[in-house]
């Protein structure tokens, strides 16, 4: 497996656990927002992590660290990636996967009843099913996809999030519970606030986040549809 980053330890890519960061390169997005894009779009620049790295600090700290987060780039993307989750899993670690959904039969696979693979998915949704996903996504996109991504994710038994980066230019409080209206009665869904700093698109970095109270604002109106609804990063 082609990996580009690793992060020791983090106490906040999974929460209530204590993870070790694995990174994927590449994505089928081009998000005007990503922060990763370094990893996305040149991660031929950045030196290859060892498996063999990775497991030998894991083995070290297996007292300490609950679990790995797979994230990218999209790991969805790459043939080898249910060797990885399985890799993981035969040392005794839970496994969370990060993906933007575009690949719903990579998840079937990964989420099926009998695998157990996934401990814990966090699913993104960049926008409503609407013409605003090519926007948000940089991308055309394929919704039937994400559509099916999100009813397989709800209906597997599997712990997980839907999650949105709130863009202040693209999403206000009817696209916010258009989305949460989409995965009425989810488990879990977090409202990220948009950090403009390292946006791929140099015009969004000028862009201001929405206020924080606004943020909260549309937490609450998500509540309407998806209970758990929370806010990060405000
Ligand atoms: S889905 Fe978007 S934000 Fe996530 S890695 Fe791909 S381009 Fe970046």
């Amino acid at each position: 497996m082609n990996i580009r980053g690793f992060l020791e330890t983090s106490f906040l890519d999974w929460d209530g656990k204590v993870s070790s960061v694995v990174f994927v390169p590449g994505c089928n997005f081009a998000c005007p927002f990503c922060s990763n894009w370094l990893l996305v779009h040149e991660a031929d620049s950045l030196p290859e992590v060892s498996l063999e790295k990775i497991d030998n600090f894991l083995r070290q700290r297996q007292d300490f660290i609950d679990g790995v987060v797979i994230t990218g780039g999209e790991p969805t993307i790459h043939p080898d990636l249910i060797d990885l989750v399985k890799h993981f899993k035969a040392m005794g670690l839970l496994v969370k996967l990060d993906t933007n959904g575009t690949n719903p039969a990579v998840l079937s696979k990964l989420l099926a009843p009998d695998s157990k693979l996934i401990d814990y998915i966090a699913m993104d949704i960049k926008a409503p099913l609407n013409e605003k996903y090519a926007l948000a996504a940089g991308t055309k996109v394929d919704l039937a996809k994400i559509r099916e991504s999100i009813q397989l994710i709800m209906s597997s038994g599997v712990d997980y999030e839907f999650r949105t980066t709130v863009i202040p230019n693209i999403l206000g409080q009817t696209e916010i519970e258009e989305i949460a209206k989409t995965i009425a009665g989810a488990k879990k869904y977090a409202l990220q606030q948009f950090v403009p700093n390292h946006s791929l698109v140099k015009a969004m970095q000028a862009l201001d986040p929405h206020p924080k109270e606004t943020l909260l604002s549309f937490v609450e109106i998500a509540k309407k549809h998806v209970p758990a609804t929370i806010a990060r990063g405000v």
